[in-house]
């Protein structure tokens, strides 16, 4: 039986970057990954990773920033851990190997970005997310006596001893269908968001929100679910995203009309006004009919000159052409609002502590709350690698100084008997992909850019029939080698645990702050609201809501305008 000091679940940045940090330790490691690590949703990152690192810049700038762009949702300590720890980690990255961007002088470059107040964004084309990955993977292969990596393994659940402590997880060997049971003083979870609950999405089909689901069952709390990120530029229908780096870089927005529509709605940042400002805005423009008739604006890269283009924004090039059939640098791409992050999580401690001992959790998996109610971008690669070596470092601490649990092999039984019943069951439901199209969609109408009560009651409504139904969606596949079948039948029970605490998070918010946007109540209101809601499971009822207080340290809550 494996069995390890720390074991970390995910091997995107933030469970790599733990990884790293728990073996630097002197803690023996497990690194699990449904994928293989570099097919971890990071290496889709493009724009580039925020730090307050010139001169002239400060952390301070840089925290007040987020904590704006938060809408004052954030927890204040977290947001300066970050932003203070930044330079060091960008430097501690390049001298890893990391080819960030260099100006014309020879230093580090950056780029411009929503919702910050200097060019602090540093990055390696818009390719940022992979160069990352593959240079700590690199990294964590110099590590392979102390860190033992299980790739292509599929968690299945979460293992508690008897006094509620984590103890490891159940985990299947996607080769061959074995099962095993993961013996840990320690466990991590770095498993990524939940995107896949909606359709469209810009996220990967593996981002099913495995980890939030598996945390929340097992009695770790969850907070600002409500708070999903709608970026402002995704090709319509297949949710594709076009990086924020192209804003950043100096492109347009124009409506059907021509018009730089954000000079009405954010007249000082306009197009890098931060992302729940801009999606509302185009939003708004498309449902007052100045969209054009795909329901969609236009993002005009032509501005931005066309050799920068090719050199700085080249993977959107390749994606505007064979995804739209558009030459970016010499016509506008059509693009609207879509589904992109999850603020929302599993609520960690700065050190990544969640509310059950002995479970850490790290990077989009977690909440920390860096990002309260609207993540500025470029700032997720960094809360990875901040909080995915911090949880690293802690973990391994207190694995050090504990004995080993002693799972027994009995525990493995529930799990087979759950992996046997879906491949026994009978023809004729629905098909998995069906049922998670119905979840997708409802999710993406009722709960988007603007929400109300009736709208989100419905999505209620179906998110419930959907979970009944869900056990007797029917699967082909009955063989135990990479059997996604039953991979994407469990997935779907994480998925839609997922996209109900946001449901039940969003009906509960009765006010606008940052993502989510009431029509019913248009309005912040702090007097009742400026507080974390946080979400438990109940059984197989609908879960409980709970509240927790906003930390701040430094700046009360003002009037936004960008
Ligand atoms: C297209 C795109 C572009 C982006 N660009 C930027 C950007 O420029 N800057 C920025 O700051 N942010 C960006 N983001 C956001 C950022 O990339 C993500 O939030 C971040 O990379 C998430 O990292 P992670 O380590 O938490 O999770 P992931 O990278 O998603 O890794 C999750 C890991 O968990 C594993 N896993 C999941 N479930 C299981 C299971 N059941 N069993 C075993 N393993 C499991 C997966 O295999 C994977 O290894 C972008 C996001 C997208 C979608």
């Amino acid at each position: 039986m494996p069995s390890h000091d720390v074991l970390i679940i995910g091997a995107g940045l933030a469970g790599q970057r733990a990884a790293l940090a728990a073996a630097q330790s002197g803690a023996s490691v497990a690194i699990v990954s449904k994928v293989h690590p570099v097919r971890s949703h990071s290496v889709a990152a493009a724009g580039g990773i925020n730090a307050a690192l010139n001169p002239e810049d400060t952390w301070e700038s840089h925290a007040f920033d987020t904590v704006k762009g938060s809408d004052y949702l954030g927890d204040q300590d977290a947001i300066e851990i970050m932003c203070r720890e930044a330079p060091g980690e960008i430097l501690w990255l390049e001298h890893a190997g990391v080819t960030f961007h260099r100006n014309e002088t020879g230093h580090l470059g950056t780029r411009a970005f929503g919702g910050a107040s200097a060019a602090r964004t540093y990055y390696v084309a818009d390719i940022t997310g992979h160069a990352i990955l593959h240079v700590l993977y690199e990294q964590l292969m110099k590590h392979s006596a102390t860190v033992d990596r299980y790739e292509e393994w599929f968690t299945t659940d979460l293992l508690q001893d008897d006094d509620g402590r984590c103890i490891g997880a159940i985990c299947r060997n996607l080769r061959d269908g074995r099962m095993e049971v993961f013996n840990a003083k320690a466990t991590i979870l770095a498993s990524g968001g939940a995107g896949q609950a909606y359709t469209p999405t810009t996220n990967g089909l593996i981002v099913t929100g495995d980890g939030i689901a598996q945390a929340f069952r097992i009695g770790a709390k969850l907070m600002d679910m409500e708070m999903i990120q709608y970026h402002p530029t995704t090709l319509a229908g297949n949710g594709l995203l076009i990086t924020e780096g192209a804003r950043g870089e100096g492109a347009w927005l124009l409506n059907a009309e021509g018009e730089r529509f954000m000079e009405r709605y954010a007249p000082n940042k306009l197009e890098l006004a931060s992302r729940d400002v801009v999606s509302r805005a185009e939003q708004t423009e498309i449902n007052e009919g100045r969209g054009f008739p795909d329901g969609t604006v236009a993002l005009d890269i032509t501005k931005v000159p066309r050799r920068r283009t090719l050199e700085a924004l080249r993977e959107i090039v390749n994606i505007g052409r064979d995804f739209a059939g558009t030459d970016i640098t010499r016509e506008p791409i059509h693009i609207k609002p879509g589904q992109h992050y999850i603020m929302g999580g599993i609520k960690t401690d700065v050190d990544g502590q969640t509310t059950v001992p002995g479970l850490y959790a790290a990077g989009e998996v977690a909440c920390v709350s860096v990002h309260g109610g609207n993540r500025l971008g470029a700032n997720s690669l960094l809360d990875t690698l901040i909080f995915g070596r911090r949880s690293g470092e802690h973990s391994a601490k207190l694995a050090l100084q504990m004995p080993m649990p002693n799972t027994p092999n009995s525990r493995l039984d529930d799990a087979e008997g759950a992996i046997a019943a879906i491949m026994n069951r009978p023809q004729g439901g629905r098909r998995v992909a069906a049922i998670k199209n119905e979840l997708g969609e409802t999710m993406n109408k009722y709960v988007a850019v603007f929400r109300d009560a009736d709208g989100l009651n419905k999505a209620h409504e179906i998110v419930r029939r959907l979970m009944e139904e869900a056990p007797e969606a029917a699967i082909d596949d009955h063989g135990s080698v990479f059997n996604q079948d039953v991979i994407a039948a469990i997935e779907l029970g994480y998925m839609l645990d997922c996209a109900e605490a946001i449901v039940v998070a969003s009906i509960e918010r009765k006010e606008s702050r940052g993502a989510q946007f009431r029509t019913d109540f248009p309005e912040r209101n702090d007097a009742q609201w400026l507080k974390h809601i946080d979400i438990s499971v109940n059984g197989a009822d609908v879960p409980k809501v709970s509240y927790s207080e906003v930390t701040i340290t430094r700046w009360e809550p003002e009037e936004r305008t960008y």
